[in-house]
């Protein structure tokens, strides 16, 4: 059978194929030249799998879909404090060139915006442009599992009129935010800014944020689960430049665009989108990828506050087996679902002297359900003087130590019973 996929992307870039709306940007001369009419879309799964469509191998600078990433790196070189004590973290509502500040603290109000990136690409180690960006590039080319390289046409076009970045970097080193040379950050920075992608990079790029900073296809993990939260916070909330609330309420998927006419999203756990049109919006957004956005996340059901519910469904029910209450699970189990079973244990009326959670079906338990599922535990033997058993052959609650001494007893299947601890 032929995968549906790349299909319906096809499909989908057809039907916005013909909106002409918008311009090139021109402010830096090289992407003046660009070709208005490119169109593409990829995505890649969790997993590693990409499809695309239309010209998702034609390659083209980053821009600021580097900003993510390159806050992402500085979290990690430099430390949370030192980045928050330099980089805000609230919407900016202004253009993405704004010469501002945040008035109380002197900080840009956030990373997405040229100055708060400039400062970010500061706090990335090396000791001057060449070895920032030079680490800024390796780490992009293991997120997209090839070897990437700077459009030094893109980056020399931009330099020769980089008047105004020039302009925010000497504000930054003004108030303290930058403390070397200005010049070399803002030159750094540029280059960052002119690494060379195509549409089909940037989905598995962005799968690797949709993935909590595992690479999806090499399974290497890249960045940590808070820095990758804090980065897709702020691509949440600051990402689309001055159009970020529209986007949230009509797409609702972290993201952030590039003036070359790539927008980038991730979709926590789910997906890595990346589409390319180079004609812009007045918010500086790509105006047919912001289209096959909307399209996307209405198709299917992708914004962030359209989750299916977890909670009962985690329930396989209570059933006998032979003196002893059994409690099936299945699925991934979040905070919800673990309440679910809490209350199911709660008015369940025990009969026999042993509960036996059977946890065959889980495949995921998070921190804070493992915790409520091991108190479960420990209220039922020391409380209700339950001999409590889990069936869990797969040890997906690692280490089930209860407190106070109590260790349930794991089997490997609800046959096992009698016999020894599976481990
Ligand atoms: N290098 C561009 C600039 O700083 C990036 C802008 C963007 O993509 O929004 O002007």
């Amino acid at each position: 059978m032929r995968s549906p996929i790349p299909d319906y992307l096809a499909e989908v870039l057809d039907d916005c194929r013909g909106d002409e709306g918008g311009a090139v940007a021109d402010y830096i001369p090289e992407l003046a030249r660009a070709d208005p009419d490119r169109l593409a879309i990829a995505l890649t799964t969790p997993d590693g799998a990409t499809y695309c469509a239309g010209d998702a191998d034609v390659e083209f600078s980053i821009q600021s879909m580097s900003k993510p990433f390159a806050y992402d790196i500085a979290l990690r070189d430099s430390g949370f404090e030192a980045v928050l004590g330099k980089i805000g973290v609230e919407p900016s509502g202004e253009a993405f060139n704004e010469i501002s500040l945040e008035s109380s603290s002197g900080r840009p109000r956030n990373p997405m915006i040229n100055a708060g990136a400039i400062a970010a690409h500061s706090l990335i180690e090396g000791r001057d442009a060449e070895e920032r960006t030079e680490r800024f590039r390796e780490r992009m080319s293991l997120a997209a599992d090839r070897e990437l390289q700077y459009d030094e046409a893109v980056y020399t076009s931009e330099l020769e009129s980089a008047y105004r970045n020039m302009a925010i970097g000497y504000m930054l080193r003004t108030h303290g935010v930058l403390d070397g040379d200005p010049e070399d950050v803002v030159r750094g920075y540029i280059r960052q800014c002119a690494l060379s992608v195509t549409t089909r990079d940037l989905s598995i790029m962005a799968a690797t944020l949709a993935n909590g900073g595992v690479q999806p296809v090499t399974g290497r993990r890249l960045s940590g689960d808070r820095a990758i939260r804090q980065t897709l916070s702020v691509m949440m909330t600051c990402g689309m430049y001055d159009a970020a609330g529209d986007w949230m309420t009509t797409v609702g998927i972290p993201a952030k665009s590039g003036v070359a006419g790539g927008i980038l999203g991730a979709l926590p756990g789910q997906v890595g989108i990346a589409v390319l049109s180079p004609r812009l919006d007045v918010h500086g957004n790509s105006t047919r990828g912001v289209q096959l956005f909307e399209r996307l996340a209405d198709d299917m059901g992708l914004h962030l506050m359209e989750v299916p519910p977890v909670g009962r469904s985690v329930l396989r029910g209570h059933t006998l087996h032979g003196d002893a209450d059994v409690i099936g699970l299945q699925g991934v189990i979040g905070f919800a679902a673990a309440e679910a079973v809490v209350r199911q244990v709660v008015e369940t009326e025990l009969s026999g002297g042993e509960v036996i959670l059977d946890l065959t079906r889980v495949h995921g338990v998070s921190d804070v359900a493992r915790r409520i599922l091991l108190e479960v535990v420990r209220r039922l033997t020391l409380h209700d003087d339950k001999q409590v058993s889990l069936v869990d052959p797969e040890g997906i609650l690692e280490d089930p130590d209860a407190g106070d001494g109590v260790r349930p007893r794991v089997l490997a299947s609800l046959d096992d019973r009698g016999g020894s601890p599976a481990h």
